[in-house]
Parts: C-alpha cells; structure tokens; sequence
C-alpha cells in the first residue's frame, strides 16, 4: 500500500448482524463467522445491520421467503402468505444506502431472502421450490444504490481467491473514497490510476487500456462524467479474479525496474521464484517479497509507488479460514 493503513484506521464495513454473534435469526440464534470476527475485525470497523430486526418483525418470528409471482418476486411469510415484507425490506436497505455510513464493503449472509446477495431460494406461489436464482430484497436495494461497492458472502469467504479479492477491492474502495473527500482533480485521478496500474493490469488487461485512455483524457471537459466512468470500469476489473498467469505476467514486468541492477544470481533467484509462483509451488507474497527487498536495495520511485506491491496489509494474505 502506499500509504499503511493500520489497525488503528478500522476502514467501515457493512455486515449481516447475524455474522458478529447477534442472536437476531429468525429462530433467535445467531450465524457467528470466526474468519470475519478473528482476522477481518482487526482491519474492518464492521457496522452491522438486521433489515428483519429493523422492519419490527421481533425474534423470534416467524420464517419469510422469496416468492415468484406474476408480478415479480416478493418476501412473503412461509406460515402466513398474507404477509408480504417486500416493501419494507426495500425501503430500509434504501434508507441505509443513502445514510452517511462510509461504507467501503459489505458482507452478506447468505441465503437469505433479506440479505442474501444472489442464489437465494425462491419458491412458487403454491409452495413448491423453484430455483435459487433469487437475491436478498434489502441486499438487493442496498447494491442497486451502490453498483460499484464491494459485496461479499460469508460463505465465499472460505474460498482464499474470492476472500483475497474482496479485502483488496475494500482497500481499493476505501482509498478511492478518502480521494473523493480531498476533492479528486485531473492531477490526483491521474496520480492515483499511476499507483492503481498494476493492480488493473492483473485483474483485467482490456479495461487496464481502457483505463489509460479514461485518465489520458482527464483534463479535458465532461471531468465529473469521466470520474463515475473510471469508477465503474476500475471497481468493474477489479471484481474479475486475477489469475496465475496474468500476476506472473505483472510480476515479469515489475522486475524489469530493478532486474539491471541485481547480480546475475540475485537474477536467476527472482526469476526461479516467479516462476515457482507461476506453477504454484509458492503462494504470491514470496515472490513480492524479494521483490520489496530489491526495490528497497535499488528504489524506483514508480514501482515503488504501486499498491500491486501490497495491496492489504500483509496480516490478510495467504491465511487459512480454518480456526
Ligand atoms: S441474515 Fe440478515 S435478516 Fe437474517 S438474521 Fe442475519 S442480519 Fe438479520
């Protein structure tokens, strides 16, 4: 990161209140995850929410699901059909959406027909199941507010590349969010997408050009349109897990900035390790570590400058999920 952010600057993130240990299920028990409330607590101010809580349906209540009707899908009680909580539910993930949380990500749970954030089960209007291709309703209004902000469930957090991707587009929010408060000019979009390079570069080659092109034309006129563009197309390519590959390929091109100055041995021990990385012998913080030693050794500012180099603290790479 360039500049280290530390467990003193907990970056604000929405959460599923049912995730923190908070009895508030439908069954007044609760869905505690050790991985958020163990490791991501230390980095993430989590603000939790409860839409069902929040719309006075008590706990314990009685269970709600999603419903295909004609008109679409509705949250409708499963014992008493009558009752219908759609409306509720959107309005307050609106109201939240457009309270000054300073949100930079959010954690859903999931399967939830409130919080859910995709492949929720839905059912048919005489009871039958029908497919889980719903989205939670209040999840659903609070991501039609905020296209671009990060959303993740607590299940996919098991998975180390969705969880790694996720912490980075926080951090990538959270630094995009502190420059919109500065006030963002011509100057300071271009210097931050310097140090975003890399990072785009792995993530998503096409929109890296695209990008270029966006902050080439930064001084020119339509600025406020093209901030909400380069928004879109950046939070957009972040989104795309960076594959093997394409990080081999970032870490191939950042060692040209140094490589000139190492010993021929120094050469061969970075290239042996990308390519270690490359055939998945070693995990990515190996080969980025002697590659921060070198650049510490023979400093490039630019290189130095970028975020790929470590995108999140270094606390949150490469750990297990397990405890
Ligand atoms: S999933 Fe959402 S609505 Fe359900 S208990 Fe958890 S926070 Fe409340």
């Amino acid at each position: 990161m360039g500049k280290k952010e530390n467990k003193t600057t907990r970056i604000p993130v929405g959460i599923s209140s049912c995730l923190l240990g908070q009895p508030v299920r439908f069954d007044g028990g609760h869905k505690y995850h050790a991985y958020v409330n163990r490791r991501l607590a230390d980095f993430f101010e989590f603000k939790p929410f409860c839409p069902e809580v929040a719309i006075g349906l008590g706990t314990p209540r009685p269970p709600i699901r999603l419903v295909k009707m004609a008109d679409g899908i509705r949250v409708r009680g499963v014992k008493d059909p009558a009752q219908d909580v759609t409306a509720k539910l959107d309005n307050y993930g609106r109201k939240i959406a457009r309270q000054e949380h300073g949100l930079c990500g959010y954690i859903f749970k999931s399967r939830s027909p409130s919080c859910g954030m995709e492949r929720v089960k839905t059912y048919g209007e005489d009871g039958m199941p029908g497919k889980s291709d719903g989205i939670g309703a209040y999840a659903r209004a609070i991501m039609q507010a905020h296209p671009n902000l990060p959303v993740e469930e607590e299940g996919r957090l098991n998975d180390p590349d969705l969880r790694d991707n996720f912490i980075e587009r926080v951090f990538t929010w959270y630094r995009w969010q502190q420059l919109n408060r500065q006030g963002l000019t011509p100057a300071s979009l271009v210097d931050f997408h310097s140090r975003q390079k890399l990072s785009v570069m792995a993530h998503n080659q096409a929109a890296y050009r695209r990008l270029g092109q966006l902050v080439a034309n930064a001084g020119k006129r339509g600025f406020e349109q093209r901030i909400m563009d380069y928004e879109e197309e950046m939070m957009t390519a972040m989104r795309r897990i960076a594959s093997r590959k394409s990080h081999t390929n970032v870490l191939q091109h950042l060692q040209g900035y140094f490589s000139r100055e190492l010993s021929a041995g120094d050469r061969a021990e970075m290239s042996a390790l990308i390519n270690d990385y490359r055939t998945g012998l070693v995990p990515l913080a190996v080969p980025l570590t002697l590659m921060r030693h070198h650049l510490r050794h023979y400093p490039n500012d630019w290189a130095l400058s970028q975020t790929y180099l470590e995108p999140y603290p270094r606390e949150l790479m490469n750990q297990g999920t397990s405890d």
